[in-house]
């Protein structure tokens, strides 16, 4: 009989979802809005040290409406990291904008704050800045911060990944103008679907609430000034995210441990590196992953099939906005000659992190790559 498939990162549910979620039936609240919804606003805005949250069907669609309230228009540049999930980057396009990628810097694997620097010398008309946290990691947030305010642009900080990941001591998804956090199936927590638009600015949060809900004016007839989009949380939606947030200090905690496995086993495998994180940040590890030195014969296709064929699912490292057919015609820019997202594409690989994993299938999957280096 073939093994139970090991995933990268599967939901993990623990029973008091159910319990949200029969409440809204029982109550017939079965929409998009409800207690719930407001509920798992709050929950999730005290989580993060406060502020305010809107929920959302996605986290795209709250990068979209960062997007249309950060006032970005047709034909004008937005900066984001090319190393990222086309998710980040789409929503620049459904407002017309032109998405202009930087870099990434080997600390973090996130954007490279002299590339940035680079980049508002190439276009200082740029007002709007898209930051990640890629794999969970915290990028040099008070760096690109102190770019931003210095050339008059709003951040906009891609915490879609990173729900409990702490930078200088502070929440990310608070460090930028917006915040974006995401629920989708394989995040940290879920919901099944959703995300959210979190900012310290009450305005912005209603202003989200409202192009949410068809941009509707508060009067008795359908009244609208605006064009609106359909991007509410539903309120059963909601519920699943409430029971999860319960978990998730000790999915974080699951997730350090299914790293710190890794890093240990593979200590003594000279070019094989997991992904770096900087001393003044603690990850929410959502993704453990490794990078394979260029002069190693070992490549990570050959570790990908080595697990596949016991049935565990491992994925290349996001492949980098730039060398994306769909983003060809649009500029790049790097600190130095060479890419390093490229690289990073190249040699790295995610390794399974799911927190369902036992101990017995770590020792399982790390013998197997183990075993690729003949170790
Ligand atoms: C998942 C993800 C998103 C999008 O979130 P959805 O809820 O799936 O729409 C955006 N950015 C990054 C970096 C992501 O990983």
């Amino acid at each position: 009989m073939q093994n139970r498939r090991i995933y990268l990162s599967s939901p993990t549910m623990h029973g008091e979802e159910l319990e949200y979620v029969h409440e809204a039936f029982d109550t017939n609240w079965v929409a998009p809005l409800g207690p719930n919804v407001n509920e798992f606003e709050k929950e999730v805005a005290a989580y993060v040290g406060g502020g305010y949250c809107a929920a959302l069907s996605a986290g795209t669609a709250a990068i979209h409406l960062a997007m249309i309230i950060a006032g970005v228009k047709r034909d004008d540049v937005v900066f984001a990291q090319s190393l990222t999930f086309s998710a980040t980057v789409n929503p620049i396009v459904y407002v017309g904008a032109k998405p202009v990628f930087i870099d990434s810097e080997p600390d973090t694997w996130n954007m490279d704050p002299k590339a940035l620097e680079k980049a508002f010398e190439k276009y200082p008309q740029c007002r709007v800045v898209m930051a990640v946290n890629l794999y969970g990691t915290p990028s040099k947030l008070d760096e690109i911060r102190a770019i931003c305010d210095e050339h008059d642009a709003i951040l906009i900080e891609d915490a879609a990944e990173s729900l409990g990941s702490v930078y200088k001591g502070a929440h990310t998804g608070t460090f930028g103008n917006f915040g974006i956090f995401s629920f989708n199936g394989n995040k940290i927590i879920t919901s099944s679907g959703g995300g959210m638009l979190y900012s310290k600015d009450e305005e912005v949060i209603k202003k989200a609430r409202f192009l949410a809900t068809q941009a509707r004016e508060p009067e008795r007839h359908y009244e609208h000034k605006e064009i609106g989009y359909n991007y509410r949380m539903s309120n059963v939606v909601a519920g699943i995210g409430r029971g999860q947030m319960k978990h998730l200090d000790e999915h974080v905690s699951l997730k350090r441990d299914i790293y710190m496995t890794y890093k240990k086993a593979f200590e003594d495998l000279d070019g094989v590196r997991m992904n770096p994180y900087a001393a003044d940040s603690e990850p929410n590890f959502w993704l453990s992953c490794i990078t394979l030195d260029e002069s190693l014969s070992v490549k990570p296709i050959d570790i990908m099939l080595a697990l596949e064929k016991e049935n565990i699912e491992t994925r290349p490292i996001w492949k980098p906005m730039h060398m994306q057919p769909v983003f060809k015609d649009c500029d790049m820019i790097k600190a130095g000659d060479d890419a390093l997202s490229d690289k990073i594409f190249d040699t790295g690989l995610c390794l399974p992190s799911d927190i369902k994993n036992t101990a017995e299938d770590m020792d399982r999957i790390i013998s197997l790559i183990r075993g690729v280096f003949g170790r």
